[in-house]
């Protein structure tokens, strides 16, 4: 049996989080690896999401200094011996980590991973181990943390795919784009001829958006704040935009549907519109939320909520059908990067926050 203190250790890039609010500083660290099940990605793109920015503001000196990031894309460089399904050279999406051995992973559902919270937010392997920890840096972030030139992946969270494709393009889909679309798609299964309202548009209402025109659902309305996401909401699928700064975003919604509307998609975190995306909600209508809150337990006339995680998307399934509709041009999401550089990252991730960028992608390496 291979003792773990024999493993390699490889000489990576990393931007650390050492401080709430960031900056974030790329740093060299010693990363051990790969396991007999791990397979050593080099890194040639990340996506950056709001759950690495909510990790960077939220951040306390309980945590230690971490390496975020969980939307890469990228080359497989080594597998460990007992990896199948990929081999060096491969192109690889990565998305969020599951366990493989719970009775939900066993049915096909991965999303409800009875060890989802510790395979993606643990920083640690699932034995609690750390492959960082020679530096007193965590990683494993999502199974990835791929704010750094090469990360250690496993068969369940990467996705392999032809290397005719542009990784730096692909790589946001792991996370956001793919809760989205898959929420519409998946989880909500929104028949053709419903009506839906996509309450945020940023990254992921927009893949919503996106999705929602695909299925053919009418009316399709998107709210937010900043006119400039609006009018892309519009050019992808929208039929209405509200401006919720407005404050007329219930009556606008009941004037377009002549009632209310069969599905909400809530993106925003925002207070009023959580309330309100179960108001403005036909009766036998759902409100999805995205955002990892609840709704209450019980809503009159058969009105339900439900808390989606990832669009309950199986990557390896998901991901592909994702880009077979971007090839066909009916998941323009390309529209939605604005590249930068990884030592711009502290750059990208204030844009990001001011609105002025909606998916922000750091090149990391040449493919
Ligand atoms: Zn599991
Ligand atoms: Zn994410």
């Amino acid at each position: 049996m291979a003792r773990h203190s024999d493993l390699q250790v490889h000489k990576i890039q990393a931007a650390v989080l050492r401080r709430r609010g960031g900056p974030l500083k790329i740093e060299s660290l010693e990363m051990e690896g790969p396991r007999d099940d791990e397979i050593l990605v080099r890194i040639v793109a990340s996506g950056i999401c709001h759950t690495d920015i909510g990790f960077v503001d939220g951040w306390d000196k309980t945590d230690g200094p971490l390496v975020l990031g969980h939307e890469g894309a990228g080359v497989v460089e080594q597998v460990g011996k007992d990896v199948k399904g990929v081999r060096r050279g491969d192109h690889v999406v990565l998305s969020y980590q599951s366990c493989g051995r719970c009775r939900q992973c066993r049915s096909g559902h991965p999303t409800d991973c009875e060890n989802f919270y510790e395979a993606n937010f643990g920083f640690a392997r699932l034995d609690g181990s750390n492959a960082l920890q020679r530096n007193g840096v965590r990683g494993h972030f999502f199974g990835q943390s791929s704010f750094a030139t090469y990360v250690l992946a496993t068969e369940r969270n990467i996705v392999k795919i032809p290397k005719k494709l542009n990784l730096e393009v692909l790589a946001p889909l792991g996370c956001g784009l793919q809760t989205g679309a898959g929420t519409v798609i998946n989880s909500l299964e929104v028949p053709k001829g419903a009506s839906i309202a996509v309450f945020g548009t940023g990254a992921v209402g927009l893949a919503a958006v996106m999705a929602a025109r695909i299925v053919r659902a009418n009316p399709i309305i998107g709210v937010d704040i900043k006119s400039k996401r609006l009018k892309l909401a519009k050019e992808l699928g929208a039929t209405h935009v509200i401006d919720n700064r407005r404050g007329n975003t219930g009556p606008r919604i009941t004037d377009i549907t002549g009632g209310g509307v069969d599905y909400v998609v809530e993106t925003s975190g925002d207070q009023k519109l959580y309330w309100l995306s179960m108001d403005v909600l036909n009766p036998g209508g759902t409100a999805a939320f995205l955002t990892g809150i609840s709704g209450p337990d019980s809503l009159p006339e058969g009105r339900r909520t439900l808390s989606i995680i990832q669009g309950d998307a199986v990557p390896q399934v998901f991901i592909p059908k994702l880009i077979t509709l971007y090839q066909a041009g009916q998941f323009p999401f390309d529209r939605l990067l604005k590249f930068y550089n990884f030592s711009e990252i502290n750059k990208a991730i204030a844009d990001s926050k001011r609105g002025a960028t909606i998916k922000p992608v750091l090149r990391i390496s040449e493919v």
